[in-house]
């Protein structure tokens, strides 16, 4: 069944949760096409306030807060998915929200995520729920080694992570994450991971960008590369795989469906953010609606365009003050399109913007090309997992 699509007039304004460069793109997208919008976020000058016309400055649970921000807006969204059950359904008594709080429960927990994952009909690496130490050491029997095991809240960019390689590592990754709800899973020996970004309306339709592979370096995102240099056999399998998990959360918005290929060329299934996501800031420059505007397309009921491409991309983060040292020359290098996102302190380890080089259809380059395309990035230490 499906519902009816009622777009948002000019001028109105959508109310953004969060504050981070996700909400700054979002913001600046939905600018062009004539809304405003108001910011939610604990942070004074954030990156997505620098932006937008407005901000409520308060905690994501604060009940005062929730409310003068949603009396402000026509329609809420999220740029950040970690808001309290508490805070969700008092935005959801407020007005819209756009995805819906059901969505951000499922994405919030990994063993729930996990299983709506395994529940829509989408493989994903073994794993179990684990909530003791005893637990654990069935679970490692089970599954066998080596293994992940992760806190089911509240993680990203490999934090709350331990990768479990022998007998020995199980006690310690127990008194360094236990004892709180965790998730043990079995270790994919990755060819490549990839990612979609799919977007759908209320009425039902769906559009999805092409099939990307990320690669990440302490963890943390590095690189995107746009398309996946993967057989297109595999591309349509994500791609089916992501269409068929958007379709079975009923989503409105943006999701992205992050996955591994293994060694056999299976498709599993590792995370869901439904929001848009760092590897598809690639979509700004290289495709005529970008992710971002595609999310407030989706959120303010406008049509959604097909995704479609027209160059092939690289993405690359710039991470922490080591990256941030190379601005200047990253500025003075022709080709590469330069992001940088407000953030005052260049802390290790924060995204503190992006550059994307562009290259013809089918022109993307060959392994070692990808750091020449970088320039002065392009020397950054050796890509590792
Ligand atoms: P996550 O926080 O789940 O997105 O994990 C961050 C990164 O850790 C992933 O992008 C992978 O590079 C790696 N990773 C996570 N889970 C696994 C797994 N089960 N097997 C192998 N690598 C993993």
């Amino acid at each position: 069944m499906t519902a009816e699509r009622v777009a948002l007039p000019p001028n109105s304004t959508i109310g953004i949760i969060g504050g981070g460069q996700l909400g700054r793109m979002s913001a600046m997208a939905a600018a062009r096409l004539g809304y405003r919008c108001h910011i939610l976020t604990p942070e004074a000058d954030s990156p997505a306030a620098q932006v937008s016309s407005a901000v409520t400055i308060g905690a994501y649970d604060d009940p005062v807060a929730i409310r003068a921000f949603a009396e402000a807006v026509d329609v809420i969204t999220f740029e950040f998915e970690n808001v309290s059950a508490a805070g969700l359904d008092l935005l959801a008594e407020l007005k819209p929200v756009h995805p819906s709080p059901a969505i951000l429960r499922v994405s919030q927990d990994r063993v729930v995520e996990k299983s709506f994952i395994n529940g829509a009909g989408a493989p994903s690496a073994p794993w179990a729920p684990v909530d003791t130490l005893a637990e654990l050491q069935e679970s490692v029997r089970d599954l066998g080694l080596p293994a992940v095991l992760k806190t089911t809240r509240l993680g990203y960019d490999g934090r709350g992570q331990a990768v479990l390689r022998d007998a020995e590592d199980v006690a310690a990754a127990w008194e360094r994450l236990g004892p709180k709800p965790l998730i043990l899973e079995g270790f994919v020996d990755f060819a490549c991971e990839l990612s979609v970004i799919v977007a759908r309306g209320a009425d039902g339709a769906m559009v999805a960008f092409d099939v990307v592979e990320n690669r990440h370096r302490n963890h943390v995102l590095d690189i995107t590369l746009a398309p996946a240099r993967v057989a297109s056999s595999v591309a349509e399998a994500a791609r089916l795989t992501a269409c068929r998990i958007a379709g079975a959360l009923r989503l409105v918005g943006l999701l992205a469906v992050e996955m591994f290929v293994d060694r056999d060329g299976h498709i599993l299934v590792n995370e869901l953010a439904p929001r848009p996501h760092n590897s598809g800031h690639w979509t700004i420059d290289a495709c005529p609606v970008s992710q971002f505007e595609m999310h407030i397309r989706a959120v303010a009921g406008l049509p959604l365009p097909p995704a479609w491409r027209h160059s092939d991309a690289v993405m690359k983060n710039m991470v922490g003050p080591e990256e941030m040292a190379l601005w200047p020359a990253v500025l003075a290098t022709p080709g590469l399109i330069p992001h940088l996102y407000g953030k005052a302190e260049a802390r290790a380890g924060r995204k503190m913007g992006h550059v994307t080089r562009l290259f013809g259809k089918g022109a993307l380059p060959g392994e070692f090309g990808v750091a020449a395309a970088l320039g002065p990035l392009g020397a950054a230490p050796p890509i590792s997992i």
